[in-house]
C-alpha cells in the first residue's frame, strides 16, 4: 500500500502533523521505534503548555496518544533504518519491512549528550534537567549545579542565577566557548562560582534524587539539581542514503519544514531552530502537515 504521508517518530512533533494530515482526508501512517509520545514520558512536569496548569508528561503523552486512537490514524511499532528514493517516491525501510509514500516527514528528535555516569539516565527529571526554562522554576533559592561551557550554558546560567540561591559552574576547559559579552554578563553575577578544568566524575543520590555532584574525584557540591549544557545529538541516522543539508547534525528546513530534498519535510527536535519546546514542535508539525496538503491539492 502506498501512502500519501509517512511521519517518523510519534513525539508531539510528529502526532501534530498526523492529526493536520487525517483531518484533511490525506492518507497517512505513523512510525515509532518505542514509546507514543516520545521526550514527553521522560519528563515529569510539563510547564509552558497552554490548557495545561498541572501536567505530567506521562499524562500528556496519553493525551496526544488519545487523539491518534480518536482520528483511527493508522501507526507501526517499528524503527526506521533509512529513506530512500524511487522515482518521485519514499521508501521507508524498517526493522518490520519497507513502506512507501509520496511525503515524508521526519519526527525524529534528539539526544542528550551523556557525561558518562551511571545513574543519570535514571535521575533525568528527578534533579538532573536540560531545560532551565522548563524546570528552572522549581529551583527557586536552591543550590544548583550547571555542567557546559558554550552560549547555551552560560545563557540558562544567567537565566537561572536569577532564580536560583547559587549556581556552581562546572567546565571542562580553562575558558569558555560562549560568546565573549555573554561570558561578561556571567562574570558579573555575584552568585555563580566557576570551576574550570573541572569534570563531574559522581553524581550522589538520595531517595532517587540528585544530592551532591563530585567534581574531578575529589569536591563534593551538594545541590537540589543538576543542569546540563554538553549538548544534543539530533537522530539523523536514517539519512544513509540521501544527502540531506543538516547543520550541526540538524536538519535544515525551509519556512515550509521541507528539507533539501523534494517531499522529504522534517519538524521538532531534529532540525535547525532556535526554541525547543513543546508548542514549538508542535507548531512545526502543524506547518508541514498543512504545506503538504497545500502541495497535494496544488498537483491535483
Ligand atoms: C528534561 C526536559 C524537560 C522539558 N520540559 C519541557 C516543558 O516543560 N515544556 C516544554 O514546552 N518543553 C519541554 N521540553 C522540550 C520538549 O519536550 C521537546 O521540545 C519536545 O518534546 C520535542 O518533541 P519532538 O516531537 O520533536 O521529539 P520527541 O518527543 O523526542 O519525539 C521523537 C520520536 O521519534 C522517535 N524516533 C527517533 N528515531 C526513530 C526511528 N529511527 N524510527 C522510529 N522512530 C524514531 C523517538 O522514539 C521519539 O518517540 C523539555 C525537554 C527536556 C529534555
Amino acid at each position: 500500500m502506498k501512502y500519501d504521508l509517512i511521519i517518523i517518530g510519534m513525539g508531539i512533533s510528529g502526532i501534530s502533523a498526523a492529526i493536520y494530515a487525517k483531518h484533511s482526508g490525506l492518507n497517512v501512517l505513523l512510525i515509532e521505534k518505542n514509546t507514543p509520545g516520545g521526550l514527553l514520558n521522560k519528563i515529569n512536569t510539563i510547564n509552558n503548555y497552554p490548557g495545561y496548569s498541572k501536567i505530567s508528561g506521562p499524562d500528556l503523552s496519553l493525551e496526544l496518544f488519545k487523539s491518534i486512537n480518536d482520528l483511527n490514524i493508522p501507526y507501526k511499532i517499528a524503527e526506521v533504518e533509512s529513506i530512500s528514493i524511487k522515482n518521485d517516491n519514499k521508501i521507508i525501510s524498517t526493522n518490520i519491512g519497507e513502506f512507501e509514500s509520496k511525503y515524508v516527514i521526519v519526527a525524529t528528535g534528539r539526544n542528550n549528550k551523556k557525561l558518562g555516569l551511571s545513574n543519570e539516565e535514571k535521575l533525568l527529571g528527578r534533579g538532573i534537567s536540560t531545560c532551565a526554562l522548563c524546570d528552572g522554576n522549581l529551583y527557586k533559592d536552591k543550590d544548583i549545579a550547571l555542567v557546559g561551557g558554550g552560549n547555551s550554558a552560560i545563557e540558562e546560567a544567567i537565566y537561572l542565577s536569577n532564580i536560583a540561591n547559587k549556581i556552581y559552574l562546572i567546565h571542562r576547559r580553562s575558558s569558555f566557548t560562549a560568546e565573549k559579552s555573554l561570558v561578561e554578563e556571567l562574570l558579573k553575577k555575584k552568585n555563580i562560582e566557576i570551576f574550570y578544568d573541572s569534570n563531574i566524575t559522581e553524581i550522589i543520590e538520595d531517595n532517587n534524587q540528585v544530592k551532591e555532584v563530585v567534581i574531578n574525584n575529589d569536591k563534593h557540591l551538594v545541590v537540589d539539581a543538576l543542569f546540563k549544557y554538553i549538548g544534543f545529538e539530533p537522530n539523523n541516522s536514517i539519512f544513509k542514503n540521501i544527502d540531506i543539508s543538516l547543520e550541526n547534525g540538524y536538519i535544515v528546513v525551509d519556512n515550509h519544514y521541507e528539507t533539501n530534498v523534494k517531499g522529504i519535510y522534517a519538524v521538532g527536535d531534529c532540525i535547525k531552530k532556535n526554541i525547543y519546546q513543546l508548542i514549538t514542535a508542535a507548531n512545526d508539525g502543524a506547518v508541514a502537515s498543512i504545506s503538504i496538503i497545500k502541495k497535494m491539492e496544488k498537483n491535483k
